[in-house]
């Protein structure tokens, strides 16, 4: 309905007839299947392994251990990781995979999707295509890959892929976030998710705030409560069912170069206050990005989340890139014959993690090859 408003201009306004309340629920069937999803990868003590590094990516990962950038080397490297023995299964629930991944095959001819089910291992998906400037703000970005995105997910989940990774990445600094990069983001993570459900595909809605700059904690944790808010008011108003999606964001650190760092058990308080401020109890799961914490960090961090003493009605587990795979690639360093040395590294950290995801980790209890090695990187793209 069209009014006349105080100012004299014609403006839309809410009317009981055009008000968005009319809207559809998914069909129960989908209800069902997308929440068996969602809850199957944050079972207890079960989390995700991020295997999606882009071509470019995984070429630094490689070039950090003197090895070429070449389809064959990318195939062996992930068939190390999916080649680890079934217990891997015990700790890991799922495994996001980059396009190229979801189509290779092992030496022996097995698809690479098949070795995880073998495993009990849901197989996931990147469906973004990567992160472009905002033109015209301050170094912010949005994130692509929506136009063919429906059909690309119809293709997927017939491929066996039942849920999906898109990242958006946020900045902190003196003026940023933007309202443009909040609201852009929420929206385009929240069309994502959507059109992830209508075709069986559980979203991972994943708005990263980076942990690059000098500011505190503090800063942190209102930047965190800022963007979760935007996010689960554009996941609501694009009719998304939050029972069908998983959380995967930054835990709430201070910054990268702050001079005052923060331990383990503030890290949980301002990480788990945060969600509790803006994520609904309907959402099953949290499962957090590293980002670029070291292995061991990265673990006692999700321990201490797990210990808190507190209202936590999520799952809250990893789904961790570098810091499952930091050890892995420098025990491997390319090396037929480290295979199973860089297997050993995974199973190890999968299994702290796990033990972290319960709240039963033992600080220092699992050594790796990594020690504890920062995984920082600058502006990180995945
Ligand atoms: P990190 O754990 O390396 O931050 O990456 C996880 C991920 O999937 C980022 O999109």
């Amino acid at each position: 309905m069209v009014r006349e408003g105080r100012c004299g201009v014609s403006c839309s306004l809410p009317t009981p007839e055009n008000m968005t309340t009319h809207w559809n629920y998914p069909e129960p069937a989908l209800q069902d299947e997308l929440r068996k999803i969602a809850n199957a990868i944050v079972a207890p003590g079960k989390g995700i392994l991020a295997a999606d590094e882009s071509v470019s990516t995984m070429g630094k990962r490689l070039a950090d251990i003197g090895a070429e950038n070449t389809d064959e080397n990318r195939r062996k490297y992930r068939q190390l990781l999916f080649t680890t023995c079934p217990t891997i299964g015990d700790y890991i629930s799922g495994v996001i995979l980059f396009h190229e991944t979801l189509y290779q095959k092992a030496d022996d001819g097995t698809p690479f999707p098949e070795l995880l089910k073998q495993r009990g291992i849901i197989p996931g998906i990147k469906v973004d295509t990567g992160v472009v400037p905002l033109f015209g703000s301050q170094d912010e970005c949005t994130t692509q890959g929506l136009d063919d995105l429906a059909k690309r997910c119809a293709q997927y989940k017939k491929d066996g892929c039942h849920f999906a990774k898109w990242r958006c990445v946020l900045k902190i600094n003196e003026h940023t976030p933007s309202l443009l990069a909040l609201e852009e983001n929420a929206n385009v993570l929240a069309r994502y998710a959507s059109i992830c459900q209508a075709n069986r595909i559980v979203p991972i809605v994943e708005p990263e705030i980076l942990p690059d700059g000098p500011h505190d904690l503090e800063r942190c944790q209102k930047v965190t409560e800022t963007v979760l808010a935007f996010v689960y008011k554009a996941l609501a108003d694009h009719n998304v069912y939050l029972e069908g999606t998983l959380l995967k964001p930054n835990m709430v650190t201070a910054g990268q170069s702050a001079t005052v760092k923060a331990g383990p058990a503030e890290v949980a308080l301002a990480t788990v206050t945060a969600l509790q401020r803006t994520v609904p109890v309907a959402v099953p799961g949290i499962t957090f990005l590293s980002g670029g914490q070291s292995e061991e960090e990265a673990t006692v961090n999700l321990d201490a989340m797990n210990k808190f003493q507190g209202k936590r009605p999520w799952a809250l587990t990893f789904s961790y890139g570098r810091a499952l795979q930091a050890s892995v690639l420098r025990a491997w360093g390319a090396k037929d014959a480290n295979v199973k040395a860089g297997q050993d590294e995974l199973l190890k950290r999968a299994k702290a993690n796990s033990e972290a995801s319960l709240g039963k980790y033992v600080a220092g209890s699992v050594e790796g090859k990594a020690g504890d090695t920062g995984l920082f990187v600058k502006n990180h793209a995945y």
